[in-house]
Formats: structure tokens, sequence, C-alpha cells
């Protein structure tokens, strides 16, 4: 191992670790603040110093057993920014110094048919940081080197975190909408995710018109601000039909509604890793000639390709998209995870890392 640490004896570290699945609206504080050795670089990993980290929707599937966890406990986290301290003895293209980031895609098989054919993220062997495998909600991490991303100058460790899954996933979103120039695309919620999509169509798609769904007033007067032309409540008629919509909300109702503002022919891109139950009975309100019929899409976003991370990456720098962002200190993750679960929202969390 090529390290910057001359010591060889064992180093410990703060982290946020889950232990158990719970549920947040009992337990507001599902992670507890532990001492763990620092991780040890296997022979192609790097060991990161993390300086930043973002706070994602998808904690809080994985805190609630939604997507539950491979191994506890966990340290959660998949969107973290940091510098190289230590490599494994068969790294290249790396060193101690180097800025790097960690994105949702810990690792995939790199054999299967799927990820020979660009779609790692859909492969059966994918492993997710901070749920397969150790992530960021700690001072180090360990990473694949085949697997981390270098950050763009333009940006700072905290901008850049939330880019590496909001953004990514975002980005994705976009592609599988199909949207072009001119068409009319709908989002339902206004979160991270959402927030970075609205800034990449204002650069990439100057004349498509973006009409968002929110609950709270504030999400609908943050879209305005950032330009969406419309922004009203999830249950509002938009002023026109939509050729695409990406829903980025953990309810059933907001899907149902979307299909039913699709012009035909139109696609709903579901970007959320798992739904919530609680209002599972409004797809009985489907009514196939209103929501289905004219050969309307519906299709899911799932995971991301090591691909999406590095063109939206690429794509945010020369824009460049700068997250709205909110800071808390890595102690404070159960705040900022309460405050996400209850929709307190405006851009995106992320943890800092002394
Ligand atoms: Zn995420
Ligand atoms: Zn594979």
């Amino acid at each position: 191992m090529k390290s910057v640490y001359k010591s060889t004896r064992v180093m410990i570290m703060k982290a946020m670790v889950l232990k158990a699945v719970t549920r947040l609206a009992e337990n507001r504080e599902p992670l507890e603040l532990s001492e763990l050795p620092v991780p040890v670089p296997g022979s192609a990993e790097l060991l990161v110093k993390v300086s930043a980290c973002g706070v994602c929707h998808t904690e809080l599937d994985e805190i609630e057993g939604r997507t539950p966890p491979s191994l506890l406990p966990i340290v959660p986290g998949h969107q973290a920014v940091g510098r190289v301290v230590a490599v494994g003895q068969d790294v290249t293209g790396y060193g101690p110094g180097d800025r790097v980031g960690m994105a949702w895609i810990f690792s995939a098989c790199g054999a299967c048919d799927l990820c020979r054919s660009g779609t790692e993220n859909l492969c059966a062997g994918f492993r997710a940081t901070g749920r397969d495998a150790h992530g960021g909600y700690a001072e180090f991490a360990v990473i694949p080197a085949a697997f981390a991303h270098r950050i763009p100058e333009v940006f700072t460790d905290s901008e850049a975190a939330p880019l590496l899954c909001a953004g990514a996933i975002g980005y994705r979103s976009l592609m599988l909408s199909a949207i072009r120039d001119g068409d009319v695309l709908g989002l339902t919620g206004f979160g991270g995710s959402a927030h970075l999509v609205l800034k990449m169509v204002r650069h990439r798609l100057p004349r498509t018109r973006v009409h968002v769904f929110a609950r709270s007033a504030a999400e609908q007067a943050f879209a305005r601000e950032l330009g969406a032309c419309w922004a009203e409540d999830t249950d509002s008629r938009p002023p026109e039909p939509l050729d695409a919509v990406i829903d980025t909300t953990p309810a059933w109702k907001p899907v149902v509604s979307a299909l039913a503002h699709l012009k035909s022919g139109g696609r709903l891109v579901i970007n959320a890793i798992r739904k919530e139950d609680a209002d599972k009975g409004e797809l009985l309100k489907l009514d196939y000639a209103v929501h289905l019929w004219q050969e309307k899409q519906i299709k899911s976003v799932a995971n991301v390709t090591r691909r999406d991370v590095r063109e939206f990456l690429a794509l945010a720098a020369e824009i460049p998209i700068r997250p709205e962002i909110q800071e808390y200190p890595l102690e404070e993750a159960n705040r900022a995870l309460v405050e996400l679960k209850e929709r307190r929202i405006r851009g995106v969390k992320v943890l800092r890392i002394a």
C-alpha cells in the first residue's frame, strides 16, 4: 500500500452508523455516532479522507427497510467527496492528494451482458455505496479505484457531493425521458434531484417549458425562482399537456395524475428506488383510457452507471450547475435525515466532515 501515513498502528475514525432497520416516525436518531477503525484499502482500492457527503432520500429507504442494507451495521452515504490518502498496490492513475468522489455505484461485475452493453446499473452483481459497502457518513472510506470519479476544479467539495447522486440520477432520468428542445416537461416533486434537472434543462434545452408539481408553497416558489414557468400543488392541472414527466416523489398519487397529463405517446419516468405504500389505493383510480391508452410509456430509473456520473459531472462543470446546498456537521446527520423525511427541503443537504 502506498500511503501518506507512516504509522502502521490502527487508526480510529468517527462515523455515523446504522445498526438496525427502524422507522423514523418512532426513532428520530436512527444513526449512531461511532468510532470505527479506519478501513484498509484492498489492492485495487483507494482510501479517501471524506470532507463532504450528500444526504439522499435513498438513505431513508435504507433506514426504513424499503431497500435494506445487505450488511449491518453499515456506514451510509453515497455522494461523498474527499482526498485520496492511500492507494492499493495495483492502483495506477491515482495518488495521495487527488480529489475524488464516490457515487451510488460502488461496483458491478463487469462481465455480464448488462455490464458489457453499457447497463452496469442493472447488473445482478450491482453493489451500492452505503448499502452493500460502507459509504461516506464517516471520516474515511474505501472505494474501488475503477469506480472513483475525478471532481472538476470548478466545484467545492460540498457543491460536488450532491452532483454525484441527485445530479447523476437526474441526468439519467432526463436521458430516459427522451425530451427534446421545445418539448414540454413536467416534474412531480421538487427535491434535490428535480432542482438539478431544472437547471440542466434551462441550459441544454432552452426552449423547453418546465411545469413543476410540488406539495409545499416554498418548493413551488423555489421552482419558479429557478425558471419553471408554472409551479403548483400536486393536484393541480398543468396549463398544457406534457411530453414527459419525471416523478421523484415517494407516493403513488402523483404517478396517476402524471399519466393523465401526458400527451399521446408521452413518457413517465419514475425516479425513485422504492415507493412508500401509504397511498397505494390511488392506483385503483387508474382508468385505461385516460391514463394508459395512446401508447403512453412508464419507465423506472434504476441506479446509475459510471458513464452517467462522468457525463453529468462534465456537463455540470460546463454550465456550471451549482446546487443549492444546506450544510450540517457529520454528527447532525440524524437531524438532516428527519428534515428530509418531513420535506423541509430547499436544494440538497450535505454533511460537512471536519
Ligand atoms: Zn442518492
Ligand atoms: Zn454485471
